[in-house]
């Protein structure tokens, strides 16, 4: 049974989440590159670690979610990394969107120190991870996926076993590159709307309803009418993801067409200084093209 946890990267998704592991009652270590997102953790009284390498001593489970696949590399294989601390038996997950490959890498080099590593990527942002409402993937040995569904169960609301290595972090590139069309999509129709001088809270009450509804336009296109793009899921992860889902799609020759034209848009809004944003600030770039601000009327 998994009693103490690790967790490493403690940004917009993983405070949430080590919060919820750390409520649910595990005994939990945190380290964080900046160190100052560990004193919320220190003050409850979890452990807080000076190198990756230190956080992963003597704890049954580590689990780390960070920016991008460099960023994990360095996590895991750097000097003061986690393979310094691992002991055999102990079970790694990196909940982190990365290449499929990467989580290959990631498995083959903790089989070496004999630990079991599973990719474990997730659908929701901020609110979700906060609210232990994640929609979580996981791949790796079955038997280790056993024993930490568990601890999944307290961080999101489903978790869907999915076989051997990679394909976790597959599933999460395929539902990312719906997540950037269907942004695209939104982002293209609001900027049609405006310029056709419809009213913007009528349309956003009909894409509520209609049979081509989902909440991700929903929530998407009622902040993009209230300027507010605060953020949960940054642009220039959008666009790091639609990188990887064009390397992905591109190396198992699978068509990806209007993948490569969201991917210029992105990097066009990342250009025009949006990249912090919320990854629906995509649209400033096509408003830019567009010479319109999409922005509800105010009421007469
Ligand atoms: P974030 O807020 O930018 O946090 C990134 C984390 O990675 C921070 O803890 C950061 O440390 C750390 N980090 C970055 N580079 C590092 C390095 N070289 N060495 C060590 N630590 C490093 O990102 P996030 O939104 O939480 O996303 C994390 C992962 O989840 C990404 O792979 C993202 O694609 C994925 N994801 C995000 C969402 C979402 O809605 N936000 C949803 C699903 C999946 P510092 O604090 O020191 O910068």
């Amino acid at each position: 049974m998994i009693k103490s946890i690790s967790y490493l990267g403690l940004g917009t998704m993983g405070s949430g989440m080590a919060s919820n592991l750390f409520k649910a009652g595990y005994e939990l270590t945190v380290w964080n590159r900046s160190a100052d997102k560990c004193k919320p953790f220190a003050r409850k009284g979890a452990r807080v670690a000076d190198t990756p390498t230190d956080a992963v001593r003597d704890v049954d489970l580590v689990i780390y979610m960070l920016s991008n696949d460099e960023a994990v590399e360095e996590l895991v294989f750097g000097a003061k990394g986690i393979l310094g601390g691992i002991k055999e038996g102990q079970i790694a997950i990196d909940m982190s969107t990365v290449l499929p490959a990467t989580s290959l890498q990631e498995q083959e080099a903790f089989a070496k120190y004999g630990v079991d590593f599973l990719d474990a990527p997730v659908f929701g942002s901020k609110q979700e991870a906060a609210e232990a409402k994640l929609w979580i993937m996981a791949a790796g040995n079955k038997a280790s996926f056993e024993k930490v569904k568990p601890v999944l169960e307290h961080l999101g609301q489903t978790v869907h076993y999915f076989g051997k290595n990679g394909n976790a972090t597959a599933m999460k590139l395929v539902g990312n590159l719906i997540v950037a069309l269907e942004l695209e999509a939104l982002s293209e129709g609001l900027v049609l709307a405006q310029k056709a001088g419809l009213d913007l809270k009528t349309v956003m009450e009909v894409v509520k309803v209609a049979d081509f509804r989902s909440p991700l336009l929903e929530s998407n296109g009622q902040n993009i009418l209230k300027r507010d793009f605060s953020t949960s899921f940054a642009l220039k992860l959008m666009l790091k993801d639609a990188s990887l889902i064009e390397r992905f799609g591109t190396s198992l020759k699978s068509p990806i067409p209007a993948l490569r034209v969201v991917e210029k848009n992105l990097a066009s809004a990342v250009d025009l200084g949006f990249g912090k944003e919320n990854a629906s600030a995509l649209i400033k770039a096509l408003e830019k093209e567009a010479s319109v601000e999409v922005k509800a009327r105010a009421a007469a």
